[in-house]
């Protein structure tokens, strides 16, 4: 039976549920403040991480504790005076990351990574988006032997566990398949299947468009004013009121703004990241993870993107983006990024849960109102699978995977 759903957040997440809620036939208006794909989803690493088996763990190595503790990489930062707001859910997060719980999460994070190309690539063709994707993989760059062999043996694992694949590559070869390289490194590790998008915020626009050319509806509006309505939900949107029997929130680290209204104390935190284009410079042939110093250059279409690790503080805390600058300082010893494009950087937060999963299903104390958020670290690669997934829990379809490790009930 098709009913009427109100989506509420246009970033990837919520736009792919929107996709899938209307080929199944159901009556589906997208709101959101912004246009699609303008937050979260435009300002990531464009990669849709079919590597990405494993959630990112809390650390639990003292020296790694101790690094990001006096903040002596790039790829951590945190405001202290987040800190006692963060304890709650970091204390959680710590906990998920143990060997008493991490294997079985890892499990059940790598069966939606397995869907996560496999539903992109049939938006991809229908949104008429093929410009927008290089199928090369990305590389992970090693400054330093010793990090290269741990990688290389964890990268091993992963291809007899989840029959991920990789290539290792000498200094010698690195060079000669990067020539934008300017430093001659330890080597590199090719994972080649993995997708890297050159406009994220585009690609998410195009998938915007697919859903109106199935019906769907997009609507301004701020998600803030969804009332629970007698048998449904009611929203005020730019172009007046709206009712439905079903409301979504997909609204990425603005979730939690929503839910604590409606009596919901999820444990979600953030991980803040910037970003920032250069160019006239050379172009890299595909995206890097510069595995030492924690950044990622990608090229994009407004020019080579350079995007920062985590920042752990409050989503909306001034800007402060030191990580940037010694990335920017770091990424010149390997390329040359003559101009930067934007004044100012970008600055984005990645929607995080204590236990590294997203949460995908029905609200516990609610009728129609469903979840889809925290998808951290790989919410553009994930939007398509967890949009599905949704969309069938919805419509009373047997799931594409067991859905009881992201129900919302498990907290
Ligand atoms: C630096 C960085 C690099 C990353 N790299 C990658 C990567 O390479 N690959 C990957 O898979 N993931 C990556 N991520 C993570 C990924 O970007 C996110 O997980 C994903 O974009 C989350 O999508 P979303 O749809 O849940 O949220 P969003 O894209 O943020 O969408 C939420 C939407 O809600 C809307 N909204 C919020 N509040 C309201 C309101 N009150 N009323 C109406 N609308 C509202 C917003 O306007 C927004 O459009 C990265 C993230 C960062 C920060």
């Amino acid at each position: 039976m098709t009913s009427s759903v109100l989506v509420l957040g246009a970033g990837m997440v919520g736009t792919c549920t929107a996709i899938h809620l209307a080929q199944r036939g159901h009556q589906v208006v997208l709101a959101d403040r912004r246009a699609p794909g303008e937050e979260t989803s435009y300002g990531n690493a464009g990669l849709i991480q079919q590597e990405a088996v494993e959630p990112y763990a809390f650390p639990r190595e003292a020296a790694k504790l101790l690094r990001a503790a006096f903040k002596r990489g790039l790829d951590v930062n945190y405001h202290a005076a987040a800190l006692p707001g963060l304890a709650g859910p970091l204390a959680r997060y710590w906990q998920a990351s143990g060997p008493a719980h991490y294997p079985a999460i890892a499990q059940a994070y790598a069966r939606l990574i397995a869907q996560a190309i496999p539903e992109h690539a049939p938006l991809i063709a229908a949104a008429g988006a093929e410009d927008l994707v290089q199928r090369t993989g990305y590389r992970w760059v090693f400054r330093e032997t010793a990090t290269m062999d741990e990688a290389l043996a964890r990268a091993e694992r992963l291809h007899s566990a989840y029959g991920v694949r990789h290539v290792a590559m000498d200094a010698g070869a690195l060079a000669a398949a990067e020539p934008a390289l300017k430093a001659r490194l330890a080597g590199a590790i090719h994972w080649p299947d993995p997708w890297a998008v050159r406009d994220p915020g585009a690609l998410v626009a195009r998938y915007a468009a697919h859903f109106t050319q199935l019906g769907g509806r997009i609507v301004k509006a701020d998600a803030g004013t969804l009332r629970e309505n007698g048998a449904g939900w009611s929203l005020q949107s730019a172009d007046g009121p709206l009712e439905a029997e079903h409301a979504v929130i997909a609204l990425g680290p603005w979730a939690d703004t929503l839910l604590r209204p409606l009596g919901y104390r999820l444990p979600l935190f953030v991980k803040r990241g910037y970003h920032r284009h250069y160019t006239g410079g050379p172009v890299p042939t595909m995206p890097w993870l510069d595995a030492d110093r924690g950044l990622v250059v990608a090229p994009m279409q407004r020019g080579v993107r350079l995007t920062t690790g985590a920042e752990f503080a409050a989503r909306d805390a001034a800007a402060t983006p030191w990580q940037l600058a010694g990335a920017e300082a770091a990424a010149r010893e390997l390329l040359d990024l003559p101009q930067p494009v934007e004044a100012t950087p970008w600055r984005g937060a990645r929607p995080c849960t204590a236990d590294m999963l997203p949460v995908v299903g029905a609200a516990p104390r609610h009728r129609g109102l469903w979840f889809n958020f925290g998808h951290a670290h790989q919410g553009f690669t994930l939007g398509p699978a967890c949009g599905r997934l949704l969309a069938e829990l919805i419509d009373g379809q047997p799931p594409m995977v067991d859905p009881a490790p992201y129900a919302p009930a498990r907290f």
